[in-house]
Protein backbone atom coordinates (compact mmCIF):
# COMPACT_ATOMS: atom_id res chain seq x y z
CA UNK A 1 0.00 0.00 0.00
CA UNK A 2 1.33 3.41 -0.97
CA UNK A 3 4.06 2.40 -2.76
CA UNK A 4 3.48 5.52 -5.30
CA UNK A 5 3.32 7.79 -2.75
CA UNK A 6 5.98 7.04 -0.75
CA UNK A 7 8.37 6.81 -3.90
CA UNK A 8 6.95 10.34 -4.48
CA UNK A 9 7.68 11.92 -0.81
CA UNK A 10 11.21 10.23 -0.83
CA UNK A 11 11.80 12.28 -3.91
CA UNK A 12 10.56 15.82 -2.53
CA UNK A 13 12.68 15.25 1.20
CA UNK A 14 15.80 13.95 -0.77
CA UNK A 15 15.84 17.30 -2.96
CA UNK A 16 15.36 19.06 0.49
CA UNK A 17 17.92 17.23 2.25
CA UNK A 18 20.17 18.45 -0.42
CA UNK A 19 20.03 22.18 0.88
CA UNK A 20 21.21 23.66 4.24
CA UNK A 21 19.32 26.39 5.26
CA UNK A 22 15.83 25.96 4.22
CA UNK A 23 14.15 29.34 3.70
CA UNK A 24 10.52 30.00 2.91
CA UNK A 25 10.46 29.40 -1.00
CA UNK A 26 11.95 25.72 -0.59
CA UNK A 27 9.34 24.69 2.03
CA UNK A 28 6.86 26.18 -0.46
CA UNK A 29 7.97 24.15 -3.07
CA UNK A 30 8.48 20.84 -1.11
CA UNK A 31 4.44 21.50 -0.12
CA UNK A 32 3.77 21.43 -3.24
CA UNK A 33 5.54 18.48 -4.35
CA UNK A 34 3.76 16.66 -1.52
CA UNK A 35 0.20 18.23 -2.77
CA UNK A 36 1.05 16.51 -6.00
CA UNK A 37 1.72 13.66 -4.59
CA UNK A 38 -1.30 13.39 -2.34
CA UNK A 39 -3.57 14.11 -5.34
CA UNK A 40 -1.82 11.79 -7.72
CA UNK A 41 -2.46 9.32 -4.65
CA UNK A 42 -6.15 9.86 -5.26
CA UNK A 43 -6.76 11.74 -1.86
CA UNK A 44 -9.42 13.77 -1.70
CA UNK A 45 -9.03 17.63 -2.85
CA UNK A 46 -10.27 19.21 0.35
CA UNK A 47 -8.13 16.43 2.58
CA UNK A 48 -5.18 17.42 0.38
CA UNK A 49 -5.78 21.16 1.05
CA UNK A 50 -6.52 21.25 4.78
CA UNK A 51 -3.13 19.34 4.74
CA UNK A 52 -1.46 21.55 3.10
CA UNK A 53 -2.36 24.57 5.06
CA UNK A 54 -1.62 22.95 8.49
CA UNK A 55 1.52 22.23 7.18
CA UNK A 56 2.64 25.41 6.03
CA UNK A 57 1.56 26.62 9.54
CA UNK A 58 3.58 24.04 11.46
CA UNK A 59 6.93 25.03 8.99
CA UNK A 60 6.65 28.34 10.05
CA UNK A 61 5.51 28.54 13.36
CA UNK A 62 7.48 26.13 14.80
CA UNK A 63 10.35 26.83 16.85
CA UNK A 64 13.51 26.01 14.95
CA UNK A 65 15.19 22.99 17.04
CA UNK A 66 18.96 23.97 15.91
CA UNK A 67 20.65 20.28 16.63
CA UNK A 68 18.42 19.10 13.20
CA UNK A 69 18.41 19.84 10.03
CA UNK A 70 16.00 21.59 8.89
CA UNK A 71 15.15 19.30 5.79
CA UNK A 72 14.26 16.82 8.76
CA UNK A 73 11.85 18.85 10.29
CA UNK A 74 9.97 18.89 7.46
CA UNK A 75 9.93 15.31 7.45
CA UNK A 76 8.18 15.35 10.89
CA UNK A 77 5.81 17.81 9.85
CA UNK A 78 4.35 15.94 6.94
CA UNK A 79 4.19 12.92 9.20
CA UNK A 80 2.84 14.84 12.23
CA UNK A 81 0.00 15.72 8.96
CA UNK A 82 -0.43 11.99 7.97
CA UNK A 83 -1.11 11.02 11.49
CA UNK A 84 -3.85 13.59 11.76
CA UNK A 85 -4.99 13.24 8.50
CA UNK A 86 -5.54 8.76 9.43
CA UNK A 87 -6.85 9.76 12.26
CA UNK A 88 -4.44 10.89 15.30
CA UNK A 89 -2.24 8.67 17.60
CA UNK A 90 -4.59 5.95 19.36
CA UNK A 91 -4.81 2.75 17.62
CA UNK A 92 -8.84 2.54 17.78
CA UNK A 93 -9.09 -1.53 17.94
CA UNK A 94 -12.73 -3.23 18.64
CA UNK A 95 -14.76 -2.16 21.31
CA UNK A 96 -16.93 -4.64 23.06
CA UNK A 97 -20.09 -4.27 25.24
CA UNK A 98 -20.04 -4.67 29.12
CA UNK A 99 -22.40 -6.91 29.38
CA UNK A 100 -21.83 -9.73 26.79
CA UNK A 101 -22.52 -10.64 23.61
CA UNK A 102 -21.37 -7.34 22.39
CA UNK A 103 -22.65 -6.95 18.49
CA UNK A 104 -21.19 -6.18 15.73
CA UNK A 105 -23.07 -5.41 12.40
CA UNK A 106 -21.05 -5.39 9.42
CA UNK A 107 -22.38 -3.67 6.16
CA UNK A 108 -20.91 -2.57 2.89
CA UNK A 109 -21.49 -3.30 -0.66
CA UNK A 110 -21.65 -6.85 -2.27
CA UNK A 111 -17.60 -7.87 -3.17
CA UNK A 112 -16.02 -5.74 -0.86
CA UNK A 113 -15.16 -7.97 1.19
CA UNK A 114 -17.90 -7.75 4.16
CA UNK A 115 -17.94 -11.90 4.47
CA UNK A 116 -14.03 -12.84 4.43
CA UNK A 117 -13.77 -9.21 6.96
CA UNK A 118 -16.90 -11.19 9.31
CA UNK A 119 -14.81 -13.87 9.81
CA UNK A 120 -10.80 -12.73 10.09
CA UNK A 121 -12.87 -10.52 13.05
CA UNK A 122 -14.11 -13.83 14.56
CA UNK A 123 -11.03 -15.51 14.12
CA UNK A 124 -8.83 -12.20 15.49
CA UNK A 125 -11.71 -12.32 18.93
CA UNK A 126 -11.24 -16.18 19.28
CA UNK A 127 -7.53 -16.74 18.62
CA UNK A 128 -5.99 -13.46 20.30
CA UNK A 129 -9.22 -12.12 23.04
CA UNK A 130 -10.12 -15.65 24.13
CA UNK A 131 -13.92 -14.76 23.23
CA UNK A 132 -16.66 -17.30 22.02
CA UNK A 133 -17.95 -15.68 19.04
CA UNK A 134 -21.47 -16.83 16.86
CA UNK A 135 -21.40 -15.36 13.38
CA UNK A 136 -24.68 -15.22 11.26
CA UNK A 137 -25.71 -13.98 7.89
CA UNK A 138 -28.55 -12.09 6.73
CA UNK A 139 -28.55 -12.05 3.23
CA UNK A 140 -32.03 -13.88 2.68
CA UNK A 141 -31.56 -12.98 -1.19
CA UNK A 142 -28.24 -15.12 -1.55
CA UNK A 143 -28.26 -18.32 0.09
CA UNK A 144 -24.87 -18.57 -1.46
CA UNK A 145 -23.52 -15.78 0.86
CA UNK A 146 -24.86 -17.90 3.78
CA UNK A 147 -23.08 -20.68 2.62
CA UNK A 148 -19.96 -18.94 2.36
CA UNK A 149 -20.20 -17.55 5.77
CA UNK A 150 -21.09 -21.07 7.00
CA UNK A 151 -17.86 -22.81 5.27
CA UNK A 152 -15.17 -19.87 6.49
CA UNK A 153 -16.94 -20.51 9.81
CA UNK A 154 -16.41 -24.03 9.74
CA UNK A 155 -12.57 -23.41 8.64
CA UNK A 156 -11.72 -20.52 11.29
CA UNK A 157 -13.88 -23.48 13.87
CA UNK A 158 -16.10 -20.17 15.18
CA UNK A 159 -20.07 -21.54 15.47
CA UNK A 160 -22.50 -19.93 12.73
CA UNK A 161 -26.07 -19.82 13.53
CA UNK A 162 -27.76 -22.75 11.58
CA UNK A 163 -29.09 -21.98 8.49
CA UNK A 164 -33.09 -21.84 8.10
CA UNK A 165 -34.78 -21.32 4.61
CA UNK A 166 -37.61 -18.36 4.46
CA UNK A 167 -36.95 -16.69 7.51
CA UNK A 168 -36.28 -12.58 6.81
CA UNK A 169 -33.17 -10.61 7.79
CA UNK A 170 -35.21 -9.09 10.85
CA UNK A 171 -36.27 -13.18 12.14
CA UNK A 172 -32.44 -14.10 11.53
CA UNK A 173 -31.47 -10.96 13.33
CA UNK A 174 -33.81 -11.70 16.51
CA UNK A 175 -32.55 -15.22 16.15
CA UNK A 176 -29.31 -14.87 16.51
CA UNK A 177 -29.62 -12.38 19.10
CA UNK A 178 -31.58 -14.91 21.37
CA UNK A 179 -28.94 -17.85 20.59
CA UNK A 180 -25.95 -15.60 21.47
CA UNK A 181 -27.89 -14.95 24.56
CA UNK A 182 -28.98 -18.26 25.94
CA UNK A 183 -25.66 -20.06 24.79
CA UNK A 184 -23.68 -17.54 26.05
CA UNK A 185 -21.52 -16.21 23.19
CA UNK A 186 -19.08 -12.94 24.33
CA UNK A 187 -19.64 -11.79 20.55
CA UNK A 188 -22.25 -12.04 18.03
CA UNK A 189 -21.14 -11.14 14.55
CA UNK A 190 -24.21 -10.49 11.75
CA UNK A 191 -23.10 -9.98 8.43
CA UNK A 192 -26.07 -7.98 6.77
CA UNK A 193 -27.42 -8.09 2.70
CA UNK A 194 -25.26 -6.47 0.41
CA UNK A 195 -25.75 -5.24 -3.27
CA UNK A 196 -23.17 -4.46 -6.09
CA UNK A 197 -24.43 -0.62 -5.79
CA UNK A 198 -25.93 2.15 -3.25
CA UNK A 199 -29.59 0.57 -2.80
CA UNK A 200 -32.25 2.21 -0.74
CA UNK A 201 -33.65 -1.17 0.27
CA UNK A 202 -30.03 -2.06 1.00
CA UNK A 203 -29.12 0.36 3.45
CA UNK A 204 -32.96 0.54 4.72
CA UNK A 205 -32.73 -3.21 6.05
CA UNK A 206 -29.11 -2.53 7.56
CA UNK A 207 -30.71 0.34 9.51
CA UNK A 208 -33.52 -1.81 10.66
CA UNK A 209 -31.29 -4.23 11.83
CA UNK A 210 -29.17 -1.93 13.51
CA UNK A 211 -32.13 -0.68 15.47
CA UNK A 212 -32.91 -4.09 16.87
CA UNK A 213 -29.69 -5.20 17.38
CA UNK A 214 -28.26 -1.90 19.07
CA UNK A 215 -24.89 -3.18 17.77
CA UNK A 216 -21.63 -2.35 20.17
CA UNK A 217 -19.77 -1.94 16.49
CA UNK A 218 -21.52 -0.96 12.99
CA UNK A 219 -18.52 -1.30 10.81
CA UNK A 220 -18.39 -0.45 6.94
CA UNK A 221 -16.00 -2.97 4.87
CA UNK A 222 -15.25 -0.86 1.58
CA UNK A 223 -12.73 -2.03 -0.81
CA UNK A 224 -9.71 0.30 -0.63
CA UNK A 225 -9.32 -0.30 -4.67
CA UNK A 226 -12.39 1.43 -5.45
CA UNK A 227 -10.67 4.64 -3.90
CA UNK A 228 -12.72 7.96 -3.57
CA UNK A 229 -15.92 5.67 -4.79
CA UNK A 230 -15.49 3.82 -1.13
CA UNK A 231 -15.07 7.13 0.54
CA UNK A 232 -18.64 8.15 -1.31
CA UNK A 233 -20.29 4.73 0.00
CA UNK A 234 -18.95 5.29 3.26
CA UNK A 235 -20.67 8.47 3.59
CA UNK A 236 -24.15 7.39 1.95
CA UNK A 237 -23.95 4.14 4.62
CA UNK A 238 -22.96 6.59 7.53
CA UNK A 239 -25.78 8.87 6.37
CA UNK A 240 -28.54 5.84 6.97
CA UNK A 241 -26.40 4.05 9.50
CA UNK A 242 -24.86 5.11 12.92
CA UNK A 243 -21.38 3.54 11.55
CA UNK A 244 -18.75 3.14 14.50
CA UNK A 245 -15.51 2.54 12.54
CA UNK A 246 -14.38 1.71 8.86
CA UNK A 247 -12.55 -1.59 7.94
CA UNK A 248 -10.17 -1.04 4.28
CA UNK A 249 -10.42 -4.38 2.45
CA UNK A 250 -7.18 -5.33 -0.29
CA UNK A 251 -5.25 -2.77 1.33
CA UNK A 252 -2.76 -5.54 -0.63
CA UNK A 253 -2.93 -4.42 -3.76
CA UNK A 254 -3.66 -0.92 -3.48
CA UNK A 255 -0.41 1.17 -4.56
CA UNK A 256 -2.16 4.47 -4.09
CA UNK A 257 -4.19 4.88 -0.71
CA UNK A 258 -6.54 7.48 -1.80
CA UNK A 259 -9.45 5.79 -0.19
CA UNK A 260 -6.93 5.39 3.54
CA UNK A 261 -5.35 8.80 3.37
CA UNK A 262 -9.34 10.47 2.78
CA UNK A 263 -11.68 8.45 4.78
CA UNK A 264 -10.97 9.19 8.17
CA UNK A 265 -11.04 12.78 7.34
CA UNK A 266 -14.33 12.82 4.76
CA UNK A 267 -16.44 10.96 7.51
CA UNK A 268 -15.48 11.28 10.29
CA UNK A 269 -14.88 7.82 11.22
CA UNK A 270 -11.91 5.59 12.36
CA UNK A 271 -10.63 3.01 10.15
CA UNK A 272 -9.94 0.70 12.61
CA UNK A 273 -8.86 -2.68 10.34
CA UNK A 274 -6.97 -3.03 7.49
CA UNK A 275 -7.48 -6.68 5.31
CA UNK A 276 -4.28 -7.29 3.89
CA UNK A 277 -5.52 -10.42 1.82
CA UNK A 278 -7.67 -13.41 1.08
CA UNK A 279 -6.43 -15.73 3.72
CA UNK A 280 -8.51 -15.54 7.09
CA UNK A 281 -5.26 -14.24 9.06
CA UNK A 282 -4.88 -11.53 6.73
CA UNK A 283 -6.46 -8.50 9.21
CA UNK A 284 -3.91 -5.90 10.28
CA UNK A 285 -5.41 -3.30 13.00
CA UNK A 286 -5.00 -0.17 11.93
CA UNK A 287 -2.19 2.27 13.80
CA UNK A 288 -1.86 5.89 11.99
CA UNK A 289 1.29 5.88 13.28
CA UNK A 290 2.50 3.11 11.78
CA UNK A 291 1.03 3.79 8.63
CA UNK A 292 2.20 7.10 8.27
CA UNK A 293 5.58 5.99 9.34
CA UNK A 294 5.58 3.26 6.30
CA UNK A 295 4.55 5.87 4.31
CA UNK A 296 6.80 8.30 4.61
CA UNK A 297 9.68 5.02 5.03
CA UNK A 298 11.33 7.64 7.25
CA UNK A 299 10.94 6.24 10.89
CA UNK A 300 14.29 6.93 11.90
CA UNK A 301 13.97 10.73 11.08
CA UNK A 302 10.46 11.07 12.65
CA UNK A 303 12.19 9.88 15.84
CA UNK A 304 15.23 11.90 16.05
CA UNK A 305 13.05 14.97 15.48
CA UNK A 306 10.53 13.87 18.27
CA UNK A 307 13.35 13.10 20.24
CA UNK A 308 15.06 16.84 19.91
CA UNK A 309 12.03 18.63 20.38
CA UNK A 310 12.22 16.46 23.61
CA UNK A 311 15.59 17.13 24.41
CA UNK A 312 14.48 21.20 23.99
CA UNK A 313 12.04 21.13 25.79
CA UNK A 314 13.91 19.61 28.50
CA UNK A 315 16.91 21.83 28.18
CA UNK A 316 14.16 24.80 28.59
CA UNK A 317 12.52 23.23 31.78
CA UNK A 318 15.76 23.12 33.09
CA UNK A 319 16.61 26.66 32.83
CA UNK A 320 13.51 27.71 34.05
CA UNK A 321 14.53 25.28 37.01
CA UNK A 322 17.36 27.53 37.98
CA UNK A 323 15.93 30.86 37.33
CA UNK A 324 13.18 29.85 39.87
CA UNK A 325 15.52 28.68 42.17
CA UNK A 326 16.76 32.10 42.46
CA UNK A 327 13.32 33.34 42.84
CA UNK A 328 13.04 34.95 39.23
CA UNK A 329 9.69 34.40 36.55
CA UNK A 330 9.86 36.84 34.14
CA UNK A 331 7.13 36.73 31.29
CA UNK A 332 9.56 35.17 28.63
CA UNK A 333 9.12 31.69 31.55
CA UNK A 334 5.34 32.60 31.09
CA UNK A 335 5.47 32.46 27.42
CA UNK A 336 7.27 29.19 27.64
CA UNK A 337 5.05 27.94 30.02
CA UNK A 338 1.91 28.84 27.61
CA UNK A 339 3.48 27.20 25.12
CA UNK A 340 3.85 24.17 26.29
CA UNK A 341 0.52 23.84 27.87
CA UNK A 342 -0.40 24.54 23.96
CA UNK A 343 1.86 21.67 22.56
CA UNK A 344 0.09 18.88 25.14
CA UNK A 345 -3.34 20.48 23.61
CA UNK A 346 -4.14 23.31 25.46
CA UNK A 347 -6.36 22.90 28.57
CA UNK A 348 -8.62 20.92 27.23
CA UNK A 349 -6.01 18.23 26.50
CA UNK A 350 -4.30 18.42 29.88
CA UNK A 351 -7.71 18.05 31.49
CA UNK A 352 -8.66 15.11 29.19
CA UNK A 353 -5.56 13.52 31.09
CA UNK A 354 -6.12 14.09 34.34
CA UNK A 355 -8.33 11.97 35.99
CA UNK A 356 -11.31 13.94 38.28
CA UNK A 357 -10.48 17.57 36.08
CA UNK A 358 -13.50 16.42 33.85
CA UNK A 359 -15.71 17.86 37.27
CA UNK A 360 -13.92 20.94 37.88
CA UNK A 361 -14.48 21.81 33.90
CA UNK A 362 -17.44 23.95 35.13
CA UNK A 363 -15.08 25.89 37.96
CA UNK A 364 -12.44 25.89 34.88
CA UNK A 365 -14.63 27.76 32.63
CA UNK A 366 -15.96 30.34 34.69
CA UNK A 367 -12.53 31.33 35.91
CA UNK A 368 -11.81 32.35 32.02
CA UNK A 369 -9.10 30.57 31.63
CA UNK A 370 -9.31 28.46 28.10
CA UNK A 371 -7.29 27.82 25.02
CA UNK A 372 -8.22 30.68 23.39
CA UNK A 373 -7.29 32.69 26.26
CA UNK A 374 -3.95 31.46 25.91
CA UNK A 375 -3.22 31.87 22.49
CA UNK A 376 -4.27 35.86 23.39
CA UNK A 377 -1.58 35.72 26.49
CA UNK A 378 1.23 34.26 23.96
CA UNK A 379 0.29 37.21 21.35
CA UNK A 380 0.13 39.82 24.35
CA UNK A 381 3.68 38.62 25.22
CA UNK A 382 4.62 38.30 21.73
CA UNK A 383 4.19 41.58 21.17
CA UNK A 384 6.49 42.89 23.86
CA UNK A 385 10.46 43.60 22.91
CA UNK A 386 12.45 41.71 25.67
CA UNK A 387 13.41 43.94 27.62
CA UNK A 388 9.76 44.31 28.44
CA UNK A 389 9.51 40.93 29.22
CA UNK A 390 12.24 40.48 31.43
CA UNK A 391 11.38 43.76 33.28
CA UNK A 392 7.93 44.24 33.14
CA UNK A 393 7.71 47.47 35.72
CA UNK A 394 8.78 49.10 32.26
CA UNK A 395 4.98 49.02 30.85
CA UNK A 396 3.70 52.49 30.91
CA UNK A 397 0.02 52.99 29.55
CA UNK A 398 1.19 54.05 25.90
CA UNK A 399 3.45 50.72 25.82
CA UNK A 400 0.34 49.00 27.33
CA UNK A 401 -1.41 50.89 24.50
CA UNK A 402 0.88 49.29 21.82
CA UNK A 403 0.95 46.30 23.08
CA UNK A 404 -2.70 45.77 23.07
CA UNK A 405 -2.90 47.17 19.39
CA UNK A 406 -0.70 44.83 18.35
CA UNK A 407 -1.94 41.28 19.51
CA UNK A 408 -5.49 42.48 19.23
CA UNK A 409 -6.90 42.72 22.52
CA UNK A 410 -7.65 45.63 24.56
CA UNK A 411 -5.29 47.57 27.38
CA UNK A 412 -7.84 45.64 30.05
CA UNK A 413 -6.56 42.52 29.31
CA UNK A 414 -2.46 43.56 28.89
CA UNK A 415 -3.00 44.58 32.88
CA UNK A 416 -5.08 41.45 33.39
CA UNK A 417 -1.97 39.03 32.39
CA UNK A 418 0.56 41.28 33.78
CA UNK A 419 -1.95 40.96 37.29
CA UNK A 420 -1.55 37.75 36.33
CA UNK A 421 1.79 37.30 36.35
CA UNK A 422 3.04 38.90 39.37
CA UNK A 423 1.13 36.83 41.35
CA UNK A 424 2.78 33.99 40.03
CA UNK A 425 5.61 35.48 40.60
CA UNK A 426 5.10 36.85 43.78
CA UNK A 427 3.98 32.72 44.34
CA UNK A 428 7.37 31.80 43.57
CA UNK A 429 9.54 33.96 45.57
CA UNK A 430 7.43 32.94 48.41
CA UNK A 431 8.53 29.16 47.74
CA UNK A 432 12.03 29.97 47.16
CA UNK A 433 12.11 31.37 50.49
CA UNK A 434 10.64 28.61 52.09
CA UNK A 435 13.29 26.43 50.63
CA UNK A 436 13.63 25.80 46.63
CA UNK A 437 11.87 22.42 47.27
CA UNK A 438 9.24 21.24 45.11
CA UNK A 439 10.81 24.03 42.65
CA UNK A 440 11.92 21.57 39.90
CA UNK A 441 8.01 19.98 39.83
CA UNK A 442 6.26 23.47 39.47
CA UNK A 443 8.72 24.16 36.28
CA UNK A 444 7.33 21.32 34.73
CA UNK A 445 9.84 18.74 35.31
P1 LIG B 1 -18.76 -9.72 0.24
O1 LIG B 1 -19.62 -9.90 -0.97
O2 LIG B 1 -18.64 -8.28 0.59
O3 LIG B 1 -19.16 -10.54 1.40
O4 LIG B 1 -17.28 -10.12 -0.21
P2 LIG B 1 -16.45 -11.44 0.10
O5 LIG B 1 -16.12 -11.51 1.53
O6 LIG B 1 -17.16 -12.59 -0.51
O7 LIG B 1 -15.10 -11.12 -0.70
C1 LIG B 1 -15.04 -11.00 -2.09
C2 LIG B 1 -13.66 -11.43 -2.59
O8 LIG B 1 -12.66 -10.54 -2.10
C3 LIG B 1 -13.24 -12.79 -2.09
O9 LIG B 1 -12.63 -13.47 -3.14
C4 LIG B 1 -12.25 -12.51 -0.98
O10 LIG B 1 -11.30 -13.55 -0.85
C5 LIG B 1 -11.61 -11.25 -1.45
N1 LIG B 1 -11.09 -10.42 -0.37
C6 LIG B 1 -11.71 -10.00 0.76
N2 LIG B 1 -10.90 -9.24 1.52
C7 LIG B 1 -9.71 -9.15 0.87
C8 LIG B 1 -8.46 -8.49 1.14
O11 LIG B 1 -8.27 -7.80 2.16
N3 LIG B 1 -7.46 -8.66 0.21
C9 LIG B 1 -7.65 -9.39 -0.93
N4 LIG B 1 -6.63 -9.46 -1.77
N5 LIG B 1 -8.81 -10.00 -1.20
C10 LIG B 1 -9.83 -9.90 -0.33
Amino acid sequence: MFEGLTERLSGVFDRLSGRGVLGEKDIDEALREVRVALLEADVALPVVKDFIAKAKESATGEAVIRSIRPADQVVKIVYDGLVEMLGGEEAEGLKLALNPPSIILMAGLQGSGKTTTAAKLALRLTRTDRKKVLMASLDTRRPAAMEQLATLGKQIEVDTLPIVAGQSAVDIARRALQAAKLSGYDVLILDTAGRTTLDEQMMAEAAQIAQIAVPTETLLVADSLTGQDAVRTAKAFHERLPLTGLVLTRADGDGRGGAALSMRAVTGLPIKFLGAGEKVEALDVFDARRVAGRILGQGDVVALVEKAAADLDQAKAEAMAKKLAKGQFDLEMMADQLAQMERMGGMEGLMGMLPGVQKMKKQIAESGLNDKSIGRQRAIIGSMTKAERRKPDLLQASRKRRIAAGAGVDVAEVNRLLKQHRQMADAMKMMTRNGGAGLAKMAGM
